[in-house]
């Protein structure tokens, strides 16, 4: 078989997708049904009323950032802000202590005829750059979201404070505790250097190794020794060599944590540190395979042990954007006066991970970026941390809420859309549960 089957499957769905999104963004404005801009123009007046408390939120957290699942503090704010407005809100929801969860419902909710949807919130900063990835901005969004949609429609709104996207896969261990059980759908945005309406988050597993090998005078008795850096060097030099073949997208990143301790002994042990992202769910684990043969093989050739650790946290699958949520997104931004990029414009070089793709594989969801710093300022950079709490990013939080809130309550009231989505999520293969992967 070809080695880039997988990937090569997917080819022309992107080039189509692309095509498509860029087409759609052309396409003129229209009412998609009756009322809908009567009931987009209540959403605004709603985030308004708030525009105090979620500038609040954006410059609070972001002053004060933790680090993920020490969120007590601004997982606090939140849940206090929602209280202050009425809101039964639970703490340590779906298994973790600073997650949060908060519900409104129309009084003629019936699960059997409308439909329950999820606004999710973000609060974890980083280790020494703080809120480097603007969570303080997904907070006040998804809170502003949430109270802007919340009372119109007939339905089901659940706000979902998600402690610990960086680096832990929170959202995972959330859903394993039933987080998205009755959610017919998932929404949240993400700041970024461009408005997009969707962009490219791709796959990422975490790999530990340890190789054992024999330790031996590195002088007297060399041949009675197994090196087991010696492995850890060929894996490097394997994963090296491999990314000639990968594709453009994927990403393969390690580091050696152990590799000996004195240059007069032989290393009797070594260990490695790897992640593995991939543009897809079959890819992802199509790569993680190579690698699986790359340790395999290191350890043949160095006469060494090997012993893998996968997923030392939850995988994070690619994020699946539904193109028909994503498309009603940009057109709430296009009303704010933003001007949103069609999918595929921005290069896919410039993807990371997030665990809102294991969300996206569940259930029909959006992950747009909102721009809140200029080109060419990266996420996870003080720069960006910087560009996080200016007015500009409290700009960007009312109007992520104002086209959250809109694209909820389109959920809510506009059956075509939501069949239309459904449909698109079913057509790209379901849901797919990273438990269910191997
Ligand atoms: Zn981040
Ligand atoms: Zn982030």
């Amino acid at each position: 078989m070809n080695p880039s089957d997988a990937y090569l499957a997917h080819m022309d769905a992107i080039v189509r997708e692309k095509v498509r999104s860029i087409e759609s963004a052309r396409a003129p404005e229209q009412e998609h049904y009756l009322g809908q801009a009567e009931l987009w123009q209540r959403v605004a007046d709603h985030v308004e009323r708030y525009r105090d408390e979620l500038s609040f939120i954006v410059r609070d957290l972001h002053a004060n950032p933790e680090l993920a699942f020490e969120e007590t503090r601004s997982a606090e704010v939140l849940a206090t802000t929602l209280e202050r407005q009425g809101f039964v809100v639970k703490r340590g929801a779906h298994s973790l202590p600073t997650a949060l969860r908060a519900e409104w419902q129309s009084v003629d909710f019936d699960p059997r005829r409308h439909r329950t949807i999820a606004v999710l919130a973000e609060y974890d900063a980083l280790p020494g750059i703080g809120h480097a990835c603007g969570h303080n901005i997904i907070a006040a969004a998804g809170v502003g979201g949430f109270l802007g949609a919340a009372g119109i429609g007939s339905g089901k709104i659940v706000f979902l404070g998600t402690p610990a996207e960086e680096g832990h896969t929170g959202k995972e261990y959330m859903i394993r505790a039933g987080m998205l059980d009755d959610i017919d759908a998932a929404v949240m945005v993400h700041p970024f250097n461009y408005d997009l309406s969707a962009h490219t988050w791709i796959g990422r597993r975490t790999l530990k190794v340890v190789f054992k090998g024999i330790a031996a005078h590195a002088s007297m008795q060399p041949y009675m020794g197994r090196n087991a850096l010696d492995a850890a060097n060929l894996v490097y030099q394997g994963i090296g060599l491999l990314r000639q073949q990968m594709p453009p997208s994927d990403r393969i990143h390690a580091v050696i944590d152990e590799g000996g301790h004195r240059a007069s002994i032989i290393p009797e042990r070594a260990e490695m540190s790897i992640y593995v992202r991939s543009l897809y769910v079959d890819t992802l684990m199509d790569l993680s395979t190579r690698i699986d043969d790359i340790l395999t093989g290191a350890a043949l050739m160095a006469g060494v042990e090997v012993e893998r650790s996968w997923d030392t946290h939850p995988m994070s699958l690619p994020v699946r954007n539904n193109t028909t949520l994503a498309d009603r997104w940009a057109q709430t931004q296009a009303a704010r006066g933003r001007e949103v990029l069609p999918f595929g414009v921005l290069p896919d070089s410039q993807a990371a991970s997030t665990d809102f793709g294991n969300v996206s594989q569940l259930v029909p969801g959006i992950h747009p970026t909102i721009k809140v710093a200029p080109p060419g300022v990266a996420l996870h950079t003080k720069e960006f941390a910087d560009y996080a709490a200016t007015d500009a990013a409290v700009t960007a939080a009312i109007d992520a809420a104002v086209g959250l809130g809109q694209v909820i309550v389109d959920t809510l009231c506009d059956d075509h859309l939501m069949n239309k989505a459904r449909s698109e999520f079913e057509n790209a293969g379901g849901p797919i549960r990273a438990t269910d992967l191997r």
